[in-house]
């Protein structure tokens, strides 16, 4: 089925999508600027950051994964309007994944910044947990969906990831939905747009025109909903209801974290909810004909863009924890499905 399709404002960015080569800063008008922030030896390539400011602020949102190059050029893009990382005044990140909060505690080290997430958002592991007891009961979960004995080190969480993940700016703000972010002079509304991310927020700009749409709404991927252990029941539930709340009009201006800027939030969501559905619908038909015992069964039966057979280390643990998220989906539909995966627990680490 095709549908509308959106329309790109980003011209600039989109280009240097399709160059492979990091967009320029742009001024969006009035006080917002966008500032690309690389993703080092990621295929998104780099995170757009967003700088805002108001009568005192100066705001940034997802200020990008954290690397010396990605501090150098956010650095530049705030010397392009006579500041510096320690005139920040807030930070927020849409979402915890490290390409998008990463930078955070190095910014608040130098600036005093606060930094805020969504209040439902969880870390994997605090600083407090105990990381042997997590990596294990990883492992264990990855065994029951089938993951072969042979690969579960290269799928399963390690310590040096755990380790960076616990090193993470821990917030000093919660923003819950329907608030405003602390900044005088600007009018950002938070919306709570779980999937992605329990936690993930989007940032209306209603004066602007403008939403900020961290991860939630891209352009043109759609964004890995995973099932996690410990994370939501079902996280791919929550994002079709976040989709349906975001996607309250088209006329404004979508400033996603990847790729490029672009009008349209209705038609886009529109396509991430057939996208989704299509997908689910795959899943059944692998079920039904070839009846596999496990999620890495599903999993392999799958049509993946570079082939099953390409995907490695983390971009497998992505692609069998997407399977298990629609297993558990297609399961809250009342479809029986005798895949094993552990009943989801909510997790307390904050
Ligand atoms: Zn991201």
């Amino acid at each position: 089925m095709s549908l509308p399709s959106i329309t790109v404002t980003g011209h600039a960015q989109k280009e240097a999508w399709q160059d492979k080569v990091l967009p320029p800063v742009e001024h969006l008008g009035a006080d917002v600027w966008s500032i690309p922030v690389p993703f080092p030896d990621n295929p998104m390539r780099y995170t757009l950051s967003y700088l805002l400011l108001g009568d005192i602020d100066a705001i940034l949102i997802d200020p990008g994964w954290d690397s010396d190059v990605g501090m150098d050029h956010l650095a530049a893009g705030l010397r392009q309007v006579d500041l510096g990382p320690s005139d920040l005044t807030g930070i927020v990140a849409t979402h915890h994944h490290s390409d998008h909060l990463g930078m955070a505690a190095r910014l608040r080290k130098a600036s005093g910044a606060w930094v805020a997430l969504g209040e439902n958002e969880v870390r994997r592991l605090s600083a407090s947990g105990d990381p042997d007891l997590f990596l294990r009961s990883d492992r264990k979960e990855l065994t029951l969906w089938g993951v072969p004995a042979d690969r579960l080190a290269e799928v399963a969480m390690d310590k040096p990831a755990l380790t960076h993940l616990q090193n993470l700016a821990y917030p000093d703000l919660r923003l819950s939905d329907g608030s405003l972010v602390p900044a005088q002079g600007l009018n950002l509304r938070v919306v709570a747009t779980p999937g992605h991310s329990p936690g993930h927020i989007c940032l209306v700009d209603e004066p602007h025109s403008l939403i900020f749409s961290g991860d939630h709404v891209l352009p043109r991927i759609s964004p890995h909903i995973s099932l996690e252990l410990p994370g939501p029941v079902n996280p791919l539930a929550d994002y079709y209801e976040s989709l349906k709340v975001i996607g309250f009009e088209d006329a404004m201006e979508v400033c996603p974290a990847h790729e490029y800027r672009f009008i349209g939030m209705q038609r886009r969501v529109a396509q991430l909810i057939e996208h989704n559905r299509e997908r689910s619908a795959e899943v059944l038909r692998v079920l039904e004909n070839h009846q596999p015992g496990t999620v890495w069964d599903t999993a392999r039966h799958l049509t993946w863009s570079r082939g099953w057979k390409s995907l490695q280390a983390f971009s497998l643990r992505l692609a069998v924890s997407e399977t298990a998220s629609h297993v558990v989906y297609l399961r809250s539909q009342g479809h029986v499905i005798d895949v094993p995966v552990s009943e989801p627990y909510p997790t307390t680490l904050r």
